[in-house]
């Protein structure tokens, strides 16, 4: 069996179109435009570049959007004091500071800071509870990426086997608390797996779908797959290629050319579970607005 390719910037853009018609409709209706602030501080070469990406896309959906550039060296009592001026901005649906935040700043005093209404990447506690105990909570951006992936592929997650490889607070573990909430998004019995755990293979090669996402290349081969298996490739990680400009080129944590021999379907990286991350946090940010409205 060769996998069909799950191609996640098709069904990025097909949800960024459905929001862009949300968005639409909102301002008509109720005279609201989702507000999404990304806060940066320094000018870490990666951050630069993931808030860069947020911003040019939530311009396209016709946000109103803010890009603040703070510099290495706020305080922490200065960037509280900013997060608090945002919280209060009735124009602000959706706060997002870009991790890492530099040391001398308490990265989980300043998450925490932000208003759970507004915390439009799901990382505050508040949020976190309200998703584990099956409340309406902003769910978390990657993950619902990765959920989004599998239904929009026609996968059948209710009563399927998953087993996700890595337990991160904003990976591993959430996309476990999702997958098993009693909802349409979920009802799958899920086997998550770590550093710690005992003969990985065993685990993988029982799943109907596997989501990798422990950070590191060959984590799933395909001597550890079933036949049929639906793949959902997390990771990224940077090997070094002296045929590329840059001199590396970008991996998942799957061996995606022979995994896909034996899967029915699996993402590719890049092209994948990417795409979908920022998708999701104006995905959130249309929500918060749409509450904001109501
Ligand atoms: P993380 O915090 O480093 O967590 C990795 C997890 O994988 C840990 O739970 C670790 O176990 C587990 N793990 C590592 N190696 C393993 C192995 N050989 N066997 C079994 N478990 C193993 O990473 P993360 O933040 O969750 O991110 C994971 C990957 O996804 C990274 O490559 C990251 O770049 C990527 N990512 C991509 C997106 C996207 O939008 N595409 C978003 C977020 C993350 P222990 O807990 O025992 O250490």
């Amino acid at each position: 069996m060769t996998a069909t390719i799950i191609n996640g910037i098709e069904i990025a853009q097909q949800i960024r179109e459905e929001l862009k018609l949300e968005v639409t409709a909102m301002k008509e209706k109720h005279n609201v435009v989702p507000g999404l602030v990304t806060i940066l501080v320094g000018e870490n070469p990666a951050s630069v570049s993931y808030v860069t990406a947020k911003q040019k896309t939530s311009h396209e959906l016709n946000f109103y959007s803010i890009q603040d550039n703070q510099p290495a060296d706020i305080s922490e009592k200065q960037l509280l004091e900013l997060i608090a001026s945002y919280n209060k901005d009735p124009k602000i649906h959706g706060i997002l500071v870009q991790l890492p935040l530099p040391k001398h700043i308490d990265e989980k005093k300043v998450l925490n800071a932000i208003d759970p209404d507004k915390d439009v990447d799901g990382f505050h506690p508040t949020n976190v509870g309200k998703m584990v105990v099956g409340e309406k909570a902003f769910l978390p951006c990657t993950p619902h990426g990765v959920i989004q992936l599998l239904l929009r592929s026609g996968v059948t997650i209710e009563g399927s086997h998953v087993v996700i490889v890595g337990r991160s607070n904003i990976v591993g573990k959430p996309l476990a608390n999702m997958l098993i909430q009693k909802n349409a998004i979920g009802n799958a019995t899920v086997t998550v797996c770590h550093t710690r755990t005992k003969n990985l293979a065993h685990h993988t090669r029982q799943a109907d779908i596997i989501i990798a996402a422990a950070g590191r290349p060959n984590t799933i081969t395909a001597d550890m797959v079933k036949e049929g298996v639906v793949v959902i490739d997390v990771g990224v990680n940077r090997i070094e290629d002296a045929t590329k400009k840059q001199g590396f080129r970008l991996v998942g944590d799957v061996d995606f050319e022979a995994v896909k021999e034996k899967a029915s379907l699996i993402t590719p990286v890049p092209g994948g579970v990417g795409p979908m991350t920022i998708t999701m946090l104006l995905y959130n940010t249309v929500e918060s607005a749409k509450r904001s409205a109501l």
